[in-house]
């Protein structure tokens, strides 16, 4: 830890993400969540408040809530209860938000993940099912604003972190985690644009083996770059106040994407000025043990076992598998690939680095890569019987990219592309011999210093025998090869 130190302090973040759920009608309520409708178009009697109106809870929202802790390897609770979080704001009809207080619907879990090479993992505390509030809008009005409550009664399950993270850039992969998780066993549709997936950061400094630092919350970070950005920012912040010997004041923070800086925007309130009490309208949730098993028998593999699955059955490193198993295509797409070419870690390296550069360019995700696993298998075992070197294979790789095959087998197509480009690789003994004995006598004075121990001039030599055979040649073969012959001189 004492590598994160940022002029001496330590950096604490804890996270609380809001995911909408994916339903189609509201938590409480029979109205449709689908973003984007005309204001006040999708709000009922119910999600208005209005007199006399009861929430009946939606069983597709709890079983969304299951799933999620089934992910995460939390505890699914058999009774959770719904409570009133009492405030005033003019986007809440009812002037009480309805969520779960002191027993959530799943307790516990944990995120793993990968911050470059260092496994981590993130403890949760909880996850609890609550109530969107409707939305203010300031732009289109002059000296009054709209309110749109169509987002009222939205489902959202709020996911709590300890506070277990110890730079940014640990956050900022916490909740990339967090939301491959989250749209993997299609819970949340993940669109933060939309405002599918919010997180507030909880951030405070400390001097190393002190007690936790008081802490300002950045609230409703919706875009990866921004969250990072806040982070920093709060961060130097903090530590300028302590250090002109200011206190850090508890507060809810916002950031400006425009200025980069976070702007404290209320201090914070406790839980008792909310004044949580259980809700009336409500019973206890009771999820019974057999619902949490048949949610389980439902669930489409996870990513960690996933990953896990593919260490063991293709004898990939444990950062590849985690890496592979980032979206449920580049997963999918992997295994095909592994599995017709037989060439699993030569699948790994081409779909993390090549595969993964180019559609990054064209901003495409693996549902969408014009390059079929088959074709790209059929290419990985050209490389494997030595008919490529991996060069030459990049150059394949450009020609077929976006191509179809005009009706040819897979191999067909690419043993017709190395041909037509001249780049199959020399496996030919006798042929090598021709270049590197060419190389070797225009070279005298090179061999003469090899000969005086001096290896540098020797990767010298592979390097022209490589330019002579248009890279065409195998060079292991060079190496072996003209190293006998030096020897031999
Ligand atoms: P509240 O009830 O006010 O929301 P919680 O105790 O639930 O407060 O904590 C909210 C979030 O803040 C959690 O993710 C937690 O890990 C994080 N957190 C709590 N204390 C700190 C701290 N000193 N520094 C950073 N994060 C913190
Ligand atoms: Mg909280």
């Amino acid at each position: 830890m004492s590598a994160n130190l940022i002029h001496g302090y330590e950096v604490v973040i804890g996270f609380e993400t809001h995911t909408q759920l994916t339903t189609r009608s509201k938590i409480f309520s029979r109205a449709a969540t689908a973003f984007g409708a005309e204001p006040n178009t999708q709000a009922c009697a119910v999600d208005l408040a209005l007199p006399g109106t009861l929430p009946v809870m939606n069983r597709q929202a709890v079983e969304r809530a299951i799933q999620f802790g089934l992910a995460v390897g939390g505890h699914v609770s058999p009774l959770s209860i719904f409570a009133r979080k009492n405030y005033f704001y003019p986007d809440l009809p009812k002037g009480y938000q309805i969520s779960q207080f002191e027993i959530p619907v799943v307790q516990g879990g944990e995120v793993e993940f990968f911050l470059g090479q260092e496994k981590k993992t993130v403890r949760l505390v909880r996850a609890h099912l609550e109530e969107d509030a409707g939305k203010s809008l300031h732009e289109d009005f002059v000296d009054q604003s709209g309110i749109d409550l169509n987002r009222a009664g939205t489902p959202l399950l709020e996911i709590v972190t300890e506070p277990d993270m110890r730079s940014s850039a640990e956050a900022v992969a916490y909740a990339k985690e967090l939301h491959k998780i989250v749209t993997w066993i299609g819970i949340c549709d993940g669109n933060m644009q939309e405002g599918s997936f919010r997180c507030d950061a909880n951030v405070s400094i400390r001097r190393p083996g002190e007690a936790l630092g008081t802490r300002r919350e950045i609230k409703n970070l919706n875009s990866f770059k921004f969250m990072q950005q806040a982070i920093d920012f709060e961060i130097l912040w903090q530590i300028e106040q302590l250090e002109e010997g200011h206190k850090i004041i508890q507060s809810t923070v916002l950031f400006n994407p425009d200025t980069g800086e976070t702007k404290a925007m209320r201090t914070k309130e406790d839980s008792a000025d909310y004044r949580y009490f259980p809700d009336p309208d409500l019973p206890p949730l009771v999820v019974a043990s057999a619902w949490v098993d048949d949610v389980r028998a439902h669930m489409a593999e996870l990513p960690r076992a996933m990953a896990a699955r593919f260490v063991k059955d293709y004898g990939i490193p444990e950062y590849d598998a985690i890496t592979l198993t980032q979206t449920q295509a580049m997963a999918h797409y992997f295994e095909s690939v592994a599995k017709a070419s037989s060439q699993p870690k030569m699948a790994s390296n081409w779909i993390m680095g090549e595969l993964s550069r180019k559609l990054n360019a064209a901003h495409l995700g693996f549902e969408a890569c014009p390059l079929s696993a088959l074709t790209l298998a059929a290419m990985l075992s050209r490389i494997a019987d030595a008919t490529l070197s991996n060069n030459a294979a990049k150059v394949v790789l450009e020609a077929v990219w976006d191509l179809s095959p005009d009706g040819l087998e897979p191999l067909a197509w690419i043993d017709r592309v190395i041909d037509q480009k001249g780049l199959k690789q020399i496996n030919d003994t006798k042929a090598l011999e021709v270049i590197i004995d060419g190389v070797l006598s225009a070279n005298a004075d090179q061999v003469e210093q090899i000969k005086a121990g001096k290896d540098k001039a020797f990767n010298a030599l592979i390097g022209q025998v490589m330019k002579a055979s248009q890279g065409k040649a195998n060079p292991k073969d060079v190496n072996d090869l003209l190293r006998a012959k030096i020897a031999a001189l």
